[in-house]
């Protein structure tokens, strides 16, 4: 087949993969052809099915929200496997990661540890932003599963194994991912109005994962009616006497009103 039938994203990524080593460039053209006539009996890998999975991955004692979103992030870890092994004809030896559920406070929404070949998603995240979750992050981190593998069949030299560059891009865009390395979740205002509307028991346990970002510290200064909420590294540096911070308006020195209250994206300021 020639490229002519390729759609213009397709020549787009022929041309990065070109960039990066011809060996990748073949193997993305071989994976834009079976994209183009995907195959009649698609590959389904036998150990990896669902029921099976769920299994291997107990929810019990979480709740039935967390359960709940537990089992549509490894129902569509599969879909986005599945759609690897027909896209790049991996077989067997493109083995199904180990999945992991994290809720510690942390700047990414999910990872890939190639160490133990596993993937660990924020519990929090997915309830939060939930179909908008299973439709990027989860296909962005299965390419870096592929991305990890391609490096290890040495299809890609090592700079390119990790990271957001070229080869993650196109990987990510073939698995239905943006590419993009970040993943923007609502903002502060719009997490606590669509909060509002959700039933209670899913509010209190978004509560419960919510991420701890530690506390504000209250400070006043002369300013009528005006607080200083100051976060606990200034609040330290007024403690032990390293440092002063003044109010802009009044230029008086903030003053610690004792009050101690923690931050959260459910208060609404
Ligand atoms: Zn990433
Ligand atoms: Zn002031």
């Amino acid at each position: 087949m020639s490229t002519e039938n390729f759609t213009p994203q397709m020549q787009k990524w022929l041309t990065n993969a070109q960039k990066v080593s011809q060996k990748f460039a073949t193997f993305v053209r071989q994976a834009c052809e079976r994209k183009l006539n995907p195959p009649t009996k698609p590959w389904r890998n036998k150990e990896v099915v669902l029921v099976k999975l769920l299994q291997e991955y107990p929810v019990k004692d979480q709740g039935v929200h967390v359960a709940h979103w537990q089992q549509k992030v490894i129902k569509k870890c599969l879909e986005v496997y599945n759609l690897a092994l027909d896209l790049f004809a991996f077989r067997q030896e493109f083995t199904f990661p180990k999945i992991e559920f994290h809720k510690h406070h942390t700047r990414s929404v999910g990872w890939f540890c190639p160490g133990d070949h596993t993937l660990s998603f924020h519990i929090f995240t997915i309830i939060l932003e939930q179909q908008r979750y299973l439709d990027d992050v989860v296909p962005h981190e299965m390419a870096h599963v592929v991305q990890h593998y391609l490096y290890r069949e040495k299809i890609i030299p090592r700079k390119y194994a990790s990271g957001h560059d070229l080869v993650f891009q196109i990987l990510a865009q073939m698995l239905g991912s943006t590419g993009k390395a970040t993943f923007q979740i609502s903002q502060e205002e719009q997490i606590s109005q669509r909060l509002q509307s959700q039933q209670a028991s899913l509010r209190q346990t978004l509560k419960n994962l919510e991420p701890k970002k530690g506390n504000y510290y209250h400070y006043h200064c002369a300013c009528a009616n005006k607080e200083h909420k100051l976060k606990i590294i200034r609040h330290n540096n007024i403690q032990k006497g390293k440092r002063q911070y003044i109010c802009l308006k009044c230029k008086q020195t903030l003053k610690f009103t004792g009050q101690v209250t923690p931050i959260s994206i459910f208060t609404s300021e």
